[in-house]
């Protein structure tokens, strides 16, 4: 290994994801939401994975994410749905980006840009069928509708898509799940009666926890993000088959004997019970160790299982090896698929008291991706182990 530490992405297990999600999908389009550098997978490759397993359409939060999948040459229709003020909005539509709009300002403001630009914007309009997150509340929709078909009676704007977002699908039986499916329904019957809804419209409601367990909620295309990435959208329900992409390993740095009665890292809330052997591994909560593993997450090292050992600092945590030690440069690795004995980020996540989302997207941009598996159809952007 050439760096201290790196995240392996097996592309191979995003596209097995990905072709499994899509099977599911039984016949709807599939977007793959591919925010946040993918889930922190590394963008422009995973996002070729997941068009390689079967996925159509890619999804970002920020229009600038769109255009770095653009500028690496990625031609697949791309929606971004998080677009604030001041956004690059001319770069998007010419950039052929879709965009999601809420209200009346950012129709005005995309509008605007659409003249300028002489280009027509795609547009996905944004219900709020009950997470009150974004889209426009029910009350407020027929004025959207309104507004919309207004704009594109100038040619400015075309209406693709109509869309929501479920706030509690990975909660299984929730009350929430049906009526926001209900409100989904209103929504979709005033845009028909509006005349905002042709049959090329796409509608959309489902993230990963939806797609494999709402088949009422598939409509015209699903947009998974976490299955994707091989993790249980709803643990307690387990796998669903999926397999994890990211394997995050670290070299080991300095090995050392101590006695016992040694206080271990900031604060000494470790203390040796014995003379023992100490490591330190290279990684820490500015590459997304949460300090909260002080003293909590596991690792495998050696073969064996080792408690994070005192405080995380912030490039650096320490593992006592007792008399069994690795050597320097021996690998630790912090999770992955499971299958070596190692944890997962599942385990992380119930033993941080988060969700996976969080434990895969907080590794830091000091820890290299390399990308494994790749077909031979890639580009190349990624690099081989
Ligand atoms: C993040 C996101 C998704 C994907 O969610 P997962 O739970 O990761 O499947 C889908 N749609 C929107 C709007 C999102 O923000």
């Amino acid at each position: 290994m050439a760096t201290p530490a790196q995240a392996r992405v097996d592309l191979a297990a995003i596209r097995h994801n990905v072709s499994l999600l899509k099977e599911q999908a039984g016949g709807a389009e599939l977007m793959g939401a591919v925010k946040a550098d993918a889930y922190g997978h590394g963008l422009v490759p995973a996002s070729e994975a997941a068009l390689e397993g079967g996925a159509s359409r890619l999804g970002t939060a920020f229009v600038r994410e769109a255009l770095a999948l653009r500028a690496a040459g990625v031609t697949a229709p791309i929606l971004s749905w998080l677009i604030t003020p001041d956004e690059p909005l001319d770069q998007a539509l010419e950039a052929d980006v879709e965009l999601s709009a809420a209200d009346a300002r950012l129709l005005g403001e995309i509008a605007e840009v659409a003249r300028r630009t002489g280009r027509t914007a795609k547009l996905h309009l944004e219900a709020d069928t009950g997470m009150s997150r974004g889209g426009a509340p029910l009350a407020a929709w027929p004025g959207l509708l309104a507004k919309a078909l207004e704009l594109r009676a100038e040619g400015v704007i075309d209406i693709v898509g109509v869309w929501s977002h479920f706030a509690c699908a990975d909660i299984p039986g929730h009350p929430s799940i049906a009526l926001q499916i209900e409100a989904f329904e209103t929504a979709l019957k005033l845009a028909e009666q509006a005349g905002a809804a042709g049959s090329h419209v796409i509608r959309h409601l489902s993230n990963s926890a939806a797609a494999m367990t709402l088949p009422a909620a598939r409509y015209d295309l699903v947009r998974p993000g976490i299955a994707m990435y091989g993790l249980s959208p709803i643990p307690e329900l387990g796998d669903f088959g999926l397999r994890p992409a990211m394997t995050l390993v670290a070299q080991v740095g300095l090995v050392k004997r101590v006695p016992e009665g040694s206080g271990v890292s900031y604060a000494h809330l470790y203390v040796t019970d014995r003379e023992t052997t100490l490591g330190l591994v290279p990684l820490g909560y500015a590459d997304g160790i949460l300090r909260h593993a002080t003293g909590r997450a596991e690792v495998l090292a050696g073969g064996r299982r080792r408690r994070i050992a005192g405080r995380v600092c912030m490039d650096q945590f320490m593992i006592d090896m007792g008399d069994d030690p690795l050597s320097a440069g021996d690998e630790v690795v912090l999770f992955g698929p499971g299958d070596g004995g190692e944890p997962t980020a599942q385990e992380w996540a119930d033993t941080l008291g988060t969700i996976t989302h969080e434990i895969v997207t907080r590794i830091g941009s000091r820890v290299p991706r390399v990308h494994e598996h790749t077909s031979s159809v890639t580009t190349g952007t990624s690099r081989r182990p």
